[in-house]
C-alpha cells in the first residue's frame, strides 16, 4: 500500500459556485442564488431545490439573461426573471433610475 501524502492537498475552505453570468466559479458567499419557485425565478439563499448562481454583477446579468442561461440552469421549471429584478436583488440601481429604458420615439 501507497500512503498519499496529503501535503499538495489544496481545499477551498470554502464551497465555489459557477456563475451562469460570465460561468466563472467563485466562492459561494460572492454569488446571489436563484431557486425555481412557482414558475418563476427567485431569490432563494437558503431555499431547497434546483438552484442556479449569480455574480452581483449586471454584465453577468445581463449575460445570463441573453444567453436563456437561468431557465437552463433551473430546468426549465423558471423564467428567467426581468433585468431590473435582478439589478434589484443585486443590490445595484436601476440604470438610470427610471423605469422606462429603450423608449423612443
Ligand atoms: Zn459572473
Amino acid at each position: 500500500m501507497v500512503r498519499g501524502r496529503r501535503g499538495a492537498r489544496v481545499r477551498p475552505a470554502e464551497p465555489h459556485r459557477r456563475c451562469v453570468g460570465c460561468r466563472q466559479v467563485a466562492p459561494q458567499r460572492e454569488l446571489m442564488r436563484l431557486v425555481a419557485e412557482a414558475g418563476r425565478a427567485v431569490q432563494g439563499p437558503g431555499k431547497p431545490g434546483r438552484g442556479c448562481w449569480l455574480h452581483r454583477e449586471a454584465s453577468c446579468a445581463v449575460a445570463a439573461l441573453k444567453g436563456g442561461r437561468i431557465p437552463r440552469a433551473l430546468k426549465g421549471k423558471a423564467a428567467a426573471p426581468e433585468l431590473p429584478l435582478l439589478l434589484e436583488w443585486m443590490g445595484l440601481a436601476a440604470l438610470d433610475g427610471g423605469g422606462g429604458s429603450g423608449l423612443k420615439s
